[in-house]
């Protein structure tokens, strides 16, 4: 890398600041709120009632892109909390930060006539930040609060060269066709609603899919020895003391009251298999006892980060809780990675990206137990031929873990997969099983996951895709198209096959023309299109056309069962 190279980062917080400067040169009343580099570019906060047009924001890049031609130095200034006070008194939002600062000396940044309080980095001058475009503008409350005004956020992106620039906008371009909130609707999948905010309703295809992703996880369990169990949903408040949610995730929780007494809906299943764990005394011949759980919780998130199924309020857990004894942490690990690794491969994700988090400074547990768990873990990722990034001192306070990020065909990375081992909840619920010594031991818990939320993992299968959902997924597998009304019997004849064949078919028996029925089945990403005729009817075939393929030619039903078949079980 050249030494003068900025940082996306740094390019991005500048382009932030041009972006501050251009607003307030073409709308002086404007008032600043703050402007930071994001994963994917940056944003600034305007308190402006009226908002911003389409034609603001380009008058906005127009004059963003004059900042830059000028390529205007950044001096940054220190100064003095008077000072401070002084630059920005017509800026309340700058105020409000002035005031929480607890240093006495500040740093401002300057670029010509236009000055931000900030803490820096930034990149030279403005003519560094050659590549960039502004996105799009929506509300956000200051400081992400409902109880604070509504300000205007304006998105941009930059990137070091105009290629990638265009390859980003390419890239995003592609994922706005695929936006799983657009292609739910067209196929008619799920919906969202005003009187649920953030929680999903699954229409009839949509479950399809869903029993579907369920199947093949109840599937797999059942083939690994895992017991499937089902626990409430609603349980009270003392159970949420003693598993440590109440302290460390209230706010995230929803509560009823039951007879005068507080319970929690659930935010997370783990306390459901543990008091099923508690049921009876267990012995180490038992172990490892493997409970899975398809968990519906409840987790309380701001209205303004909700999207569509990414982000929800209420989701299933493909949750899965293991106790096992510690010298069978590392059979048990390698199994749950092949468990995780099948799954992503059912699904056509090959691309995947995983990282082991051990033994952070706070934590509980004895440093014999850590270094056991993290040496099973990293033994069962060698084991397996497993590549991995290791982020020391990053696991959970009561366990290491390892996380599975998953790439979709977009080059987006998705943390789907997780494997959690526990040293907390059993010391909590004082767990314990009879060893071969006759005496009682601590087992150990192992949370996993390998979806994470089914609801979320339906959202990037659907974007994966394109909604042309794989043939075993898709909500309806084969139409049967009639060229003519005498055809419809045959059509119907057929269908009758092939659902006792156990595929899921329909029949198109309108008075409308092959061609344009062809395109609506298209446009529905239906797997198989049969067109049926009178050549069809009486030689016993359909003609065959696949949604990616096309036209593959009349063929005898029998054939075309066949062909189905060995797909399916592909
Ligand atoms: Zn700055
Ligand atoms: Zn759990």
């Amino acid at each position: 890398m050249e030494g003068n190279d900025v940082d996306l980062l740094t390019l991005r917080h500048s382009a932030a600041h041009i972006l501050a400067q251009a607003v307030k040169e073409l709308y002086p009343d404007v008032k600043l709120g703050i402007g930071p580099a994001i994963e994917d570019g940056f944003y600034y906060d305007f308190d402006r009632p009226e908002g911003f047009s389409p034609e603001d924001l380009e008058r906005i890049e127009a004059r963003m892109a004059e900042i830059v031609a000028a390529d205007i130095p950044f001096r940054c200034r220190e100064i003095t909390r008077e000072q401070a006070e002084k630059t920005f008194a017509d800026e309340p939002y700058k105020l409000e930060l002035i005031a929480e600062i607890e240093e006495q000396t500040l740093t401002a940044y300057e670029q010509g006539t236009f000055v931000d309080l900030c803490r820096g980095p930034h990149a030279e001058s403005t003519g560094r930040v050659k590549a960039f475009k502004l996105l799009s503008v929506a509300g956000a409350y200051w400081r992400g609060s409902s109880k604070n005004p509504m300000l205007q956020r304006i998105y941009g992106t930059a990137f070091p060269t105009q290629q990638e620039l265009d390859d980003y906008l390419a890239r995003l371009e592609e994922a706005r066709k695929r936006d799983h909130r657009k292609i739910g609707r067209e196929l008619d999948l799920f919906s969202f609603h005003e009187e649920g905010p953030g929680f999903p309703f699954w229409h009839p295809k949509g479950v399809i899919i869903y029993n579907q992703i369920v199947g093949f996880w109840r599937r797999e369990h059942q083939k690994r020895g895992y017991l499937e169990v089902k626990t409430p949903m609603i349980l009270n408040e003392d159970l949420w003391h003693r598993s440590g949610h109440w302290d460390a995730y209230r706010e995230h929780m929803y509560f009823v009251n039951i007879d005068e007494r507080t319970y929690a809906v659930r935010p997370m299943n783990c306390p459901g298999a543990i008091l099923i764990y508690k049921e009876s005394l267990r012995s180490y011949r038992e172990l490892p006892l493997r409970f899975a759980e398809l968990g519906l919780v409840h987790r309380h998130e701001l209205s303004g980060v909700l999207t569509g199924l990414f982000r929800v309020r209420s989701f299933t857990i493909d949750d899965g809780h293991i106790f096992c004894r510690p010298d069978q942490i590392q059979s048990e690990i390698t199994d749950v990675i092949d468990l995780i690794r099948t799954t992503y491969e059912k699904y056509g994700f090959k691309d995947y990206r995983i990282e082991l988090s051990t033994q952070p400074e706070k934590c509980i547990g004895s440093n014999e137990i850590w270094r056991t768990a993290e040496s099973a873990l990293q033994e069962a990722l060698k084991s397996n031929k497993i590549d991995y990034q290791l982020n020391p001192g990053e696991g959970a306070f009561y366990g290491p873990k390892i996380d599975f990020h998953v790439k979709d065909s977009m080059g987006r990375s998705w943390q789907l997969g997780t494997i959690q081992l526990d040293f907390s909840m059993p010391e909590r619920f004082d767990l314990e099983y009879i060893g071969d010594d006759g005496k009682p031991h601590r087992p150990v818990m192992i949370h996993r996951a390998a979806l994470g939320a089914i609801e979320r993992f339906m959202g990037v299968l659907v974007e994966e895709y394109a909604g042309a959902f794989p043939l075993w997924l898709a909500p309806l597998q084969v139409i049967l198209l009639s060229i003519a009304d005498r055809h419809v019997q045959y059509a119907e004849d057929v269908a009758a096959r092939l659902r006792s064949e156990g595929l899921r078919v329909s029949v198109d028996a309108r008075n409308e023309k092959t061609g344009f029925k062809i395109r609506e089945a298209q446009l529905q990403k239906i797997p198989y299109m049969l067109v049926v005729g009178d050549r069809e009817a009486e030689a016993g075939k359909v003609a065959v056309r696949q949604r990616e393929a096309g036209d593959l030619g009349a063929m005898p039903l029998d054939d075309f069962v066949a062909k189905v078949r060995n797909e399916l079980t592909d």
